[in-house]
């Protein structure tokens, strides 16, 4: 399932550049290029979705353990203190990239000043 007017399916055939963190069948992870932190990876499942309520729900299940594991796999190369897993629905919620769910992977460290904002 792919949207011809998506950027992230863009990205996801290759159309659109980027840097690509991970990848299987399934997921994709690529470096954000508005990033917010250091490492800010938006891991995003290769269906195109509108809304999150759309993706099935055993996808969801494995879009969540997926995205987990990258994060924990990029936190710890980087050797950070933590992290935090955003996904946002709608407009209203800044998420501007009608491909859902994307999820945002912010590594953070103590006293890195970070305000958590996501506009994409
Ligand atoms: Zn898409």
């Amino acid at each position: 399932m792919i949207d011809e007017h998506c950027i992230f399916c863009k990205i996801i055939q290759g159309i659109i550049p980027s840097k690509k963190y991970f990848e299987n069948d399934k997921f994709l992870a690529f470096f954000d290029i508005n990033p917010i932190a250091t490492n800010h990876v938006v891991f995003i499942a290769k269906n195109h979705y509108e809304n999150l309520n759309e993706m099935p729900d055993g996808e969801w299940q494995q879009f969540m353990i997926e995205g987990r594991n990258v994060a924990e796999k990029l936190v710890k190369e980087i050797n950070a203190d933590g992290y935090n897993l955003m996904i946002n629905q709608g407009r209203a919620a800044d998420s501007l990239v009608n491909h859902r769910p994307h999820m945002h992977i912010i590594p953070r460290f103590f006293n890195d000043n970070i305000k958590i904002d996501p506009r994409n």
